[in-house]
């Protein structure tokens, strides 16, 4: 039976990835087309030096593109910047924004991070918007709020679930092989959905939820299958397709 709402696996590649690494993405679409998996949604977000290639390669197939960062406004003096109609123009579908990555590395606020969702949404690109809570927060008892802070400043109240994704990445558990308990996952989850609920009333509920932070084949049929995780968020194991497949083949 399939799910609602349908799950999504996204893989994050980072600022990894040259021409070579195509051939990943090639034998990732070979096997989301002998049904590896499921009823899921799968992208891929390469390095947008990537992009066109690997739209060539994934034309006419089941797996979407997407971008890991776009700049708010649509066009201009921006130098070194990508504009959300750019990456729309190159094959994208979806863009990350708000990651860790990006928040802590270099500056990004929550107002910030709202305008390039919007700006995403205006081109007609999906936004993955990514909030979490570093070791610190978690361990003060503040994770709760801190994510939801992050989620009612960064979210565009027009947004609907079928341009908005919410991904909930503790940043401690990022690239690091840790993850929070299943049960703190769970509560997190419920929490988010609660607040989705408060801001977009019914649609709240189809917005989907994707859990980051070390998910790999070994860890993900649980954290997947706890209640409100629509899905992951996969940085290091969606470099190669075999661990890719090996989280969303949990959805077959
Ligand atoms: C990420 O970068 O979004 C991420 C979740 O990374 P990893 O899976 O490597 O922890």
């Amino acid at each position: 039976m399939s799910r609602d709402p349908r799950p999504l696996v996204a893989g994050n590649w980072k600022m990894n990835g040259l021409k070579a690494g195509l051939e990943e993405i090639v034998a990732m679409r070979r096997a989301v087309e002998g049904r590896q998996a499921g009823d899921a949604e799968i992208i891929v977000c390469p390095p947008a030096t990537l992009i066109i290639s690997a739209a060539a390669v994934l034309q006419g197939g089941p797996i979407a593109l997407g971008a890991q960062d776009c700049h708010p406004k649509a066009g201009g003096a921006y130098t070194g910047d990508i504009s959300a109609a750019m990456l729309k123009d190159a094959g994208a579908s979806y863009v990350i924004v708000g990651h860790s990555e990006r928040r802590a590395g270099y500056g990004e606020s929550d107002a910030l991070v709202r305008s390039k969702a919007e700006a995403a949404n205006e081109a007609g690109l999906a936004a993955i918007i990514c909030v979490g809570e570093t070791k610190a927060e978690r361990e003060a008892g503040e994770a709760v709020s801190v994510v939801s802070g992050q989620i009612r400043g960064s979210l565009p109240p027009a947004a609907t679930p079928a341009n908005l994704v919410v991904a909930y990445e503790p940043v401690w558990a990022i690239g690091t092989g840790l993850t929070p308990t299943a049960s703190d996952v769970a509560d997190m989850h419920a929490s988010i959905r609660a607040l989705l609920g408060e801001i977009y009333g019914e649609a709240g509920v189809r917005v989907r939820i994707l859990y980051g932070g070390s998910v790999k084949p070994s860890n993900a049929r649980e954290l997947l299958g706890l209640p409100n995780v629509d899905g992951a968020l996969v940085g290091g194991a969606s470099l190669k397709a075999n661990d890719f497949m090996g989280i969303a083949g949990i959805y077959a």
